[in-house]
């Protein structure tokens, strides 16, 4: 089976393979697989608002907007929609093609979901992509949120099954896996990826991918997040992971998960354009940009916007993506 085909039947130890090819060989490999797939040339960009912010009941040790963790952050109420609108008016101006809307909650109240509909259904008709990042969902929330025209849902899977113990207590993976089923069989597309340098081993960040790449359709957005170090939270003193690891995990996804748009996310301030330059030939082709990711840095428009300048990068179109039609598992898992 070539490379350049999705294919759900990974195992762990394949995975950590790729880990460890050397590294040009596993670059080469990766951009080979990005290059039959997508256009090397054109990079998606999203904007991320975080619509509820803090005062999060759950523990994620990486996260300043757990209630849990006192790093100064202010909790904020559920934005108003005219606010949203005017942010998603801002950032298709300057680019965007897709709008995330973040709230801090460990599963949305129904009284809640209106209110997100509405927001869900202006920011649509600015014609941008929408998603959406809420917590957990139950069946009947999920079903609600696509008939406001809800694209996409984010939920991330954070790290492997054995390291998440470690990350988050207040809710397990399964709950997460149950959110993502809840969103495919509503028949919104997923986000979901994790994220590293959570001092998790190279088997673990083998073991998310291996789980990302595995379920029953591959995510069509994968994130992944290189930590963001925020003061207050458990993970404040975690050492940094080693960019060129960092590297090789945008790789290895692309290669696991080749008609997915692999985002570079949280963690992109920190990154010299040198190093989103490697991401982007390993295969990286999304970022968020805009003031602020949820509630860490990001790289401004501008700085973006020369960056992709030097590198010859155009922003993708909205609504393209995959050179080739998403494929399910059913049809290939035996491939
Ligand atoms: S990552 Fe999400 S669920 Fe976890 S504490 Fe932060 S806002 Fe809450």
């Amino acid at each position: 089976m070539s490379d350049f085909q999705p294919r759900y039947n990974w195992t762990r130890e394949q995975a950590l393979a790729l880990f460890d090819l050397p590294f040009h060989e596993l670059l080469f490999r990766a951009h080979a697989v990005h290059r039959e797939n997508f256009d090397p040339g054109q990079v998606q960009v999203s904007t991320l608002l975080s619509i509820k912010t803090g005062a999060c009941p759950e523990d994620c040790g990486y996260c300043p907007q757990s209630a849990r963790y006192r790093t100064g952050l202010k909790a904020e109420r559920l934005m108003p929609l005219e606010q949203v609108v005017e942010k998603a008016k801002v950032a298709r101006d300057s680019g965007a093609t897709r709008f995330c809307m973040g709230a801090a909650w460990r599963t949305p109240r129904d009284k809640d979901l209106p209110a997100v509909a509405e927001m869900v259904g202006a920011v649509k008709a600015l014609g941008l992509e929408t998603c959406a990042t809420l917590g957990m969902l139950t069946a009947a929330q999920a079903e609600a949120l696509k008939a406001a025209g809800l694209d996409y849902y984010n939920h991330n899977l954070d790290t492997s099954p054995e390291y998440y113990g470690e990350v988050i207590t207040t809710r397990t993976y399964d709950d997460r896996l149950q959110t993502l089923a809840h969103v495919r069989d509503a028949g919104m597309k997923t986000c979901c990826g994790g994220i590293v340098g959570m001092g998790e081993s190279r088997m673990d960040r083998a073991g998310l991918l291996h789980s990302l790449a595995t379920l029953p359709a591959h995510p069509d957005s994968v994130p992944i997040n290189r930590l963001v170090r925020v003061a207050g939270t458990p993970m404040a003193e975690e050492a940094e992971l080693d960019a060129l690891e960092f590297v090789r995990t945008i790789a290895v996804a692309r290669i696991m998960m080749p008609r997915s748009m692999v985002r570079l996310s949280a963690g992109r301030e920190s990154m010299s354009d040198e190093l989103q330059a490697l991401c982007f030939f390993a295969g990286a082709n999304s970022i968020f940009h805009g003031e602020k990711l949820l509630t860490t840095g990001n790289p401004d428009t501008e700085a973006d916007e020369q960056l992709f300048a030097r590198l010859g990068i155009r922003a993708m179109p909205a609504a393209s993506g995959s050179l080739s039609t998403t494929v399910h598992a059913d049809i290939t898992e035996a491939a």
